[in-house]
């Protein structure tokens, strides 16, 4: 009888070994409700604002978006398995840290971000002024250039949601060895 392929799920360690895609793709989506008397970060930025994102961490939707669609690139944990709400180290914590440890799990699994697409949904404030700002952050964080970081802002029309902002993120990984032989290639 004809052997038939093992599908069962692989651990991390397995996947780094065995013969791995070029490219992988993540997504992640986060939302938090807006509170008084709190600041405002998004994406790194601290922003004026009369409340801001409630949450265990300093609740920046943006880059728990991010962190959660680096983590399922790599069929890692998600951020809340790896942060839990329930342990107080993370009160109050700086998402940067969040992001930055996604981000070593994706070089420890033999890749680097090629680029991200995210969209931003709030009532208020408004993002356009502070994109640039936010854009240029993201890219430094994540070891890009600003033109690989897309972000959109939307307001929530017809949705009910004014007192929450809601974060959708893609990214898009590259095998590193697949890189660096492609720029090798293009000498
Ligand atoms: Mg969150």
């Amino acid at each position: 009888m004809a052997k038939t392929k093992d599908r069962r799920p692989k651990t991390q360690a397995q996947l780094t070994t065995s013969k791995q895609p070029r490219s992988r793709i993540g997504y992640g989506f986060d939302s938090h409700e807006f509170r008084p008397g709190i600041p405002l970060k998004i994406g790194g930025i601290s922003l004026q604002h009369d409340r801001g994102l409630g949450g265990h961490s300093d609740g920046d939707v943006l880059l728990h978006a991010i962190t959660d669609a680096l983590l399922g690139a790599i069929a890692g944990p998600d951020i809340g398995a790896l942060f839990p709400p329930s342990d107080p180290k993370w009160k109050g914590a700086d998402s940067v840290i969040f992001l930055q440890q996604a981000l070593k799990r994706v070089r420890e699994a033999g890749y680097s971000v090629g680029n991200i697409d995210a969209s931003l949904i709030l009532a208020a404030p408004k993002i356009g002024p502070h994109a640039m700002k936010i854009r240029a952050r993201v890219a430094e964080l994540l070891g890009i250039s600003s033109d690989c970081v897309g972000l959109k802002a939307k307001t929530p029309e017809g949705l009910k949601l004014e007192n929450a902002a809601i974060a959708h993120v893609v990214v898009l990984l590259e095998k590193i060895a697949a890189r660096k032989n492609r720029a090798h290639r293009n000498r």
